[in-house]
């Protein structure tokens, strides 16, 4: 099943996929989801928020895009690296392909080789035998330049597969014109004109809008968009990203593609999403928590840890206000008006100098006043120079990831990454287990020893000042059992203070929330209480 977008960017398609795939889960189908991205990086991982939102990791250590993680979340389900694939990569096989002389002196060209290998790659998922269906999103919008190898590869497709085993939806909107008072449905005939101009047409019609479709609107649709009425559907704005699948259940999206795949299945159980719902929309109580970064005016870039506390909130009956605090204008001074009427603080992941002594302000401020505190790989480093420079004295101590000439190296290179000078795919990348102290926060959090969670970074703790931080009341509970890396500390002395190496949002799901966004909440719901 082929997932195609039209008319502008940011309509949800990844939304849509992850729902769709969800519901014939729910069915009892194998399914998976890849993305196809049409840009010319390699992947996600060199590109900055601004430009892409999160970067997302899986557990084989792949750099991809965030609607991997909306694929992992509704299906509870692992993705790895054959499960993103971009224009760069494609272009990075063919060309390596032909310096080794594969091509045997033909010309290459993007028809065939280019799509030929975008092919096989669409095909790779399918030939390991494990899945009934595979939903195929490609990036980028219809009619961009960018994307038409990628939409000729499911044109020659169409031809090679069977009828009933290849389907295409393409995802539309349909604006409303306050003016007017109408939705205007031109936009969607112009986009699905676009993508049968480059031979592919759609089985079915998803048209994202802000208001009902009227029967009129959709065979007015299915009409000119050449498709079978009943074959324009809505996906209206919905209060959750996780009560899609419901509403596309309601227009019979899954039931759609049952049929045309000629799959006969029992009718999608939903119980666990529902249930994930019902807490989600009923909180008892409600709880501000700070989320500190120097991204947060973006609303992608810290995607997974929002996601984490919604699944936290319904763990918790919780309403969780996460409040984005610009760690650039954070300082001393104005420290009080933008964290004191907080409950937690989270300092989040990045990269550089920018904003970083915002974020060790947000540390000694949750540590001084006894807020729950959740460091997050950046967010830990940043607790450790906080404490070094505050309770050891030690005035410069830093990263040398922005001070290489520190007297205090307190977060350094790894080893490994010392000799390093690439920057795509070269950081400790992906699962890694770690093993928890007998009787820490982290071991009470988790409740057992063992746990592997995924990592993006390439500086570290430096054990040099082990002793110092401990007399300073700072702890290394979790480490690589390898390696000896320290992946969690923590303060024994403060009511919640936990800092982790690792990025546990990446495995957090409605229906298996990550543990410590819980525990933490639960902190800052108890720390509300004590305050009140
Ligand atoms: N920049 C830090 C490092 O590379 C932290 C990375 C992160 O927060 N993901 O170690």
């Amino acid at each position: 099943v082929f997932v195609t977008g039209g008319v502008a960017s940011s309509l949800g398609k990844g939304i849509i996929a992850a729902s769709l795939a969800k519901l014939l889960q729910a069915r009892g189908l194998s399914v998976t989801i890849q993305k196809f991205d049409p840009y010319l990086n390699i992947d996600p991982g060199t590109l900055n928020p601004y430009e892409h939102g999160e970067c997302y990791v899986t557990e084989d250590g792949a750099e991809t895009d965030l609607d991997l993680g909306h694929y992992e979340r509704f299906l509870g389900l692992y993705m790895s690296k054959e499960n993103n694939v971009t224009t760069g990569k494609v272009y990075n096989t063919v060309i390596t392909k032909e310096r080794e002389g594969a091509y045997l002196g033909k010309t290459v060209q993007i028809v065939p080789h280019i799509t030929d290998e975008i092919k096989r790659r669409m095909m790779l998922t399918g030939k390991t035998g494990k899945y009934d269906i595979i939903i195929t999103e490609v990036g980028g919008t219809v009619g961009d330049m960018e994307s038409q190898p990628f939409l000729e590869a499911i044109r020659q497709l169409q031809w090679e597969l069977p009828e009933e085993d290849l389907m295409c939806i393409h995802l539309t909107l349909v604006p409303y014109l306050a003016a007017a008072k109408e939705l205007k449905t031109k936009p969607t005939q112009h986009s699905v004109q676009t993508l049968q101009q480059s031979g592919v047409h759609p089985d079915v019609i998803v048209c994202r809008t802000e208001k009902e479709l009227t029967p009129d609107l959709r065979r007015k649709m299915a009409l000119f968009c050449n498709v079978k009425p009943g074959h324009v559907i809505q996906s209206i704005d919905a209060w959750s990203i996780y009560e899609v699948p419901f509403n596309m259940m309601e227009e019979g999206l899954d039931a759609m593609v049952c049929e045309h795949l000629g799959l006969e299945t029992k009718e999608p159980d939903l119980s666990g999403l529902k249930s994930f719902l019902k807490k989600l929309k009923n909180p008892t109580k409600e709880v501000n928590i700070a989320l500190v970064g120097k991204y947060v005016e973006l609303q992608d870039a810290y995607k997974s840890i929002q996601e984490s506390f919604i699944h936290a909130s319904a763990a918790t009956g919780c309403k969780v206000n996460v409040i984005s605090v610009h760690s650039e204008h954070l300082e001393e001074g104005n420290a009080e008006a933008k964290l004191g009427n907080m409950d937690g603080i989270l300092v989040a992941p990045g990269f550089g100098e920018r904003g970083l002594e915002g974020k060790i302000v947000a540390v000694r401020y949750a540590r001084t006043k006894n807020i729950p505190f959740f460091g997050i790989c950046l967010g830990l480093q940043m607790a450790v120079v906080e404490i070094a420079r505050d309770v050891l004295g030690w005035k410069d101590a830093a990263s040398t990831e922005v001070n290489p000439i520190t007297t205090h190296p307190v977060i350094d290179l790894m080893e490994e990454q010392k000799s390093s000078r690439i920057k795509g795919g070269t950081m400790r990348l992906g699962a890694y287990d770690c093993r928890l102290k007998a009787g820490s926060l982290a071991h009470k959090i988790y409740g057992k020893e063992l746990i592997s969670e995924r990592h993006r970074h390439r500086y570290e703790f430096n054990y040099y000042c082990q002793a110092d931080m401990e007399r300073a009341g700072l702890f290394v509970t979790g480490k690589n059992p390898q390696t000896g890396l320290a992946e969690i500390m923590e303060m024994p002395s403060h009511p919640f203070f936990i800092g982790v190496q690792f990025h546990p949002e990446y495995k957090s799901t409605p229906e298996h929330p990550q543990p410590i966004f819980v525990a933490f909440v639960d902190a800052a719901i108890k720390y509300k209480e004590n305050h009140a």
